[in-house]
């Protein structure tokens, strides 16, 4: 039996001493060990930021470290919570063969992003109702609270304003306080995937018709049943209607039902109007756009969570600069962070910050092109633009040479051979094989993986 805590245990004890302790409490305490995948141990970092610090600067330490332990373990790697599901396999097995033993009361593994919390949401006008609303069905879901009615509660609001994030936190209290509740959060769109699935799978109409029983069956044995942009609930071939009986077999039982959406209910062209009613009864609660003084909280608190810093100036910068969508008021955030690390200058100031977001594809034009993505891999790797287009064949150049040709050609419609001249007049087979090696690259190795999710990031238009 492998004790993966107690082998990280073993890791720290041998790190600690090996950088200054303000490093060690920042970056190597807030790693939790999750499971291991081809020998390689896998652990969980808090924040994109750790992430990104920890591989820079501390792998290879904690590499050293983890050597001279007991394990067998060849490498570690670091994940974020949104690359969790990469590893469900791993992290599941770890459970079901009790491989790990771990004495801390073990965290459930669920389907909820752990820090979208009640707690990490942060309250003013434009979302106050929403949030109340939100914490009174996770509280009692399903029950009617006086004369007000929850059931269904109907949370909308423009892209990137908190509504995913509350129905995550209604599925972290749930899970945390009602643990006997089946608790289900579904993207209409993964919904509707499934649906026309089972529907293709079954042929004859017999077939058909067990089919939807057994779909249908599925939903009635869910307590809480949560339901994110139902914008997107197309209205074909009987997917509305499947989901009407859905609705209604829930709520007949006293059920909870959440939904969300970009806009209300009666002005979702494509729904139904019986469907548009059931979504009426019950709690409509709109999210609207945060004030400044919310924004700058949110930065605040976001900060708080990540360990990160920059000064007073910056929050208020972004603040104002970001005001119609938090995700990419967190994102700009994100990269300013991202950015200073890169640069050396850990607390960033306002020239630091808009220097960051110069670059950005969305204060440009709108639109990313290549010469976004060659400076983005030339920070990324800290080689100079003209020794990414050049013709030195070193290790490093070359691999970030074809990292760059790879996320061209991915990214951007542009003709093979123009892609050669950019990078100093190649011929358009070498810009194909370049592309054909990360492509396959990516599929197996989870280092260069990694290192074309941290350069995306670096690109991501608001950011
Ligand atoms: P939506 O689903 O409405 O498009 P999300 O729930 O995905 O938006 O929110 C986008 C990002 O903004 C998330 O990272 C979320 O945590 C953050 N966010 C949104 N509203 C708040 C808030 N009031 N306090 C803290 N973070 C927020
Ligand atoms: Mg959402």
């Amino acid at each position: 039996m492998i004790d993966i805590r107690k082998i990280w245990q073993e890791t720290q004890a041998n790190l600690s001493g090996e950088l200054p302790a303000v490093a060690y409490m920042l970056w190597i305490d807030s790693l939790t060990p999750l499971c291991v995948k081809d020998n390689v141990l896998i652990l969980l970092a808090p924040s994109l930021n750790t992430k990104i610090t920890v591989n820079k600067n501390y792998k290879d330490l904690i590499r050293t470290a983890l050597s001279k332990t007991k394990s067998t373990f060849v490498d570690v790697d670091i994940i974020i919570d949104e690359e969790k599901p990469f590893f469900t396999k791993e992290i599941d097995s770890f459970h079901d063969n009790q491989i790990i033993i771990n004495s801390e009361p073990r965290k459930k593994q669920t389907q909820f992003i752990a820090r979208y919390t009640f707690d990490n949401f942060v309250v003013g006008e434009s979302n106050k109702l929403a949030f109340h609303a939100a914490q009174q069905v996770a509280q009692k879901p399903g029950s009617a609270e006086g004369y007000l009615n929850f059931n269904p509660l109907f949370l909308y609001g423009g892209v990137g304003l908190g509504k995913t994030h509350l129905l995550h936190a209604i599925g972290n209290y749930i899970t945390e306080h009602l643990p006997s509740m089946s608790v289900l959060y579904v993207p209409a769109e993964k919904l509707t995937t499934e649906y026309f699935e089972a529907l293709s799978n079954s042929g004859s109409s017999d077939k058909k018709a067990f089919t939807f029983q057994v779909f249908r069956e599925k939903y009635r044995e869910i307590d809480v049943l949560m339901v994110d942009d139902v914008q997107f609930l197309k209205n074909k071939i009987g997917l509305q209607e499947m989901f009407f009986h859905i609705f209604n077999d829930l709520y007949q039982n006293g059920k909870q039902i959440i939904l969300t959406s970009d806009r209300p209910p009666k002005e979702i062209g494509t729904l139904e109007d019986r469907l548009r009613s059931r979504f009426e009864g019950g709690l409509l609660a709109d999210i609207g756009t945060p004030n400044i003084e919310m924004r700058i909280a949110i930065i605040r608190k976001k900060m708080i969570l990540e360990k990160i810093a920059v000064n007073d100036d910056v929050v208020y910068y972004l603040a104002e600069q970001f005001d119609t969508n938090i995700r990419e008021l967190e994102g700009a955030l994100s990269k300013v962070i991202l950015y200073s690390t890169l640069i050396n200058k850990p607390y960033p100031d306002v020239e630091t910050a808009k220097e960051a977001l110069k670059n950005s594809a969305q204060h440009r034009s709108g639109t990313l092109d290549s010469n976004d993505i060659i400076n983005a891999v030339s920070s990324y790797f800290h080689i100079s633009k003209v020794d990414l287009i050049s013709k030195k064949k070193t290790k490093d150049i070359a691999e970030a040479r074809m990292i760059a040709i790879y996320l061209i050609t991915e990214l951007l419609s542009l003709p093979l051979v123009t892609i050669g001249q950019i990078f100093g007049g190649r011929d358009h087979t070498t810009i194909i094989h370049s592309r054909d090696k990360i492509a396959a690259e990516v599929k197996n190795n989870s280092d260069v993986q990694r290192k074309i999710k941290d350069i995306k990031e670096l690109l991501k238009p608001g950011m």
